[in-house]
């Protein structure tokens, strides 16, 4: 049984083949640059040179159609033909309140999918195009999608609504749906499985520190909280969003300083974050490095960063009545030693001790905690394709 995993952003297309009878990862490519000029598509395969197509993709139809001519290709694909391939597993960004699990894609699910779309539509959008193209190439094959804020629908009342007037949640969805759910159950089932614990047994945090990031409080295998709200920009700070703010410092943009929605959408999601405090990078390593050479604006960005994750450790602490375990995870959850050690620093009072020694590790499932800490700490590589493709071989059997 081989899966094929699809991730549309609004001009790239991420995949992988996955042959479900040992979970190998047969190919994984990326396609960039989708309807703009200099596409490319880079194939990659365990133990071969890169496959690169270069050539103009109009649009997602078009790019698709050349990812399964890549996977068939005689001298660089993985597969002979695309009826290898079983089934499609989609990521959705949102699935709204309609779908705390994944699903099969019929007619019905395409209607939620598009009424999501005002919920998220920057990610949405793209997600229907990849479905839609997929449909066109592979009209007998089975599709699933699997939705990032699926997960988070087992959170509470008392932590998915705003305190704002009730009628924008009934009659307009504002609440916190929460993303990177995928990523938050992944690593909660391999942390608890790696401990030789029952996940109902265990209190987790869940650090997903990438690009984008957010903490997950997970009780009993639920989610219970989680820091992003409404939209991806709420939580904790990111590479380039600002995470939570006061929220009159919107009005007050708007109003006093005269930006228009556009430009202070714009400034809140792609210039503020670590980027727009340290003026120099979005990417936490230059920060680092920065932080090293004596900048004091990356050592700026660095501390906010790691205060605002290490204050969302604490309220965690205090949702659940205290935490097991504690999982780093994605790019700088699972390669950042000095980022992780900042982080903790100071939680000893709770019962956190981290190992300097174990610490040193790089992307692989490890404690890195002392022996004598109340509460373990882990690193636990994320992989939501796995997922998605988990999800489909379950739903289509
Ligand atoms: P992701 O969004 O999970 O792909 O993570 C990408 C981000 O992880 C990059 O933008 C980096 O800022 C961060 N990252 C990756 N490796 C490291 C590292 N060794 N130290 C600090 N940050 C890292």
């Amino acid at each position: 049984m081989k899966i094929l995993v699809i991730n549309c952003g609004s001009s790239s297309v991420k995949y992988q083949l996955i042959d479900m009878s040992n979970e190998e990862v047969l190919a994984h490519g990326l396609v960039e640059r989708i309807g703009i000029q200099g596409s490319i598509l880079t194939q990659k395969v365990e133990g071969r040179d890169k496959y690169i197509i270069e050539t103009p993709m109009e649009n997602h139809k078009f790019a698709i159609k050349l990812v399964l001519d890549a996977l068939v290709d005689e001298k660089n694909g993985v597969i002979k033909s695309m009826d290898e391939i079983n089934a499609v597993g989609h990521r959705v960004v949102h699935g709204g309140e309609k779908y705390s699990q994944s699903v099969i894609i019929d007619e019905n699910v395409m209607k939620e999918l598009e009424a999501c779309v005002k919920l998220a539509p920057l990610h949405n959008p793209p997600n229907i195009v990849g479905i839609n193209a997929c449909k066109a190439l592979m009209p007998n094959v089975p599709m699933v999608a699997v939705f990032d804020t699926a997960f988070h629908q087992t959170m509470p009342e008392k932590a998915y609504m705003y305190a704002i007037p009730y009628e924008m949640y009934e009659k307009h969805g504002v609440r916190k749906y929460g993303f990177h759910g995928t990523s938050h159950r992944y690593v909660s089932s391999e942390v608890a499985k790696t401990m030789g614990k029952d996940l109902k047994d265990l209190k987790i945090i869940t650090c997903h520190l990438g690009n984008g990031g957010s903490l997950a409080a997970i009780k009993n295998g639920e989610c219970i909280d989680t820091s992003m709200g409404f939209t991806p920009l709420d939580g904790v700070v990111m590479g380039t969003r600002s995470g939570s703010i006061d929220p009159a410092v919107v009005l007050y943009m708007a109003t006093d300083l005269g930006y228009s929605v556009d430009e202070i959408n714009s400034i809140l999601n792609k210039k503020s974050g670590v980027l727009g405090l340290s003026g120099i990078s979005s990417d936490f390593r230059d920060l680092q490095d920065g932080l090293e050479k004596g900048n004091e604006r990356a050592t700026l960005a660095l501390e906010v960063f790691r205060y605002s994750v290490k204050k969302q450790i604490g309220a965690y602490i205090a949702a659940m009545n205290g935490v097991d375990v504690i999982v780093f995870t994605a790019g700088l959850g699972e390669n950042s030693v000095p980022n992780r050690k900042a982080i903790l620093n100071g939680l000893e009072y709770l019962g956190i001790e981290l190992d300097e020694e174990r610490n040193d590790t790089y992307g692989v499932t490890k404690k890195i905690s002392k022996d004598s800490s109340k509460v373990d700490v882990y690193v636990v590589p994320t992989n939501e394709e796995l997922v998605i493709a988990r999800d489909t071989l379950g739903l289509i059997k």
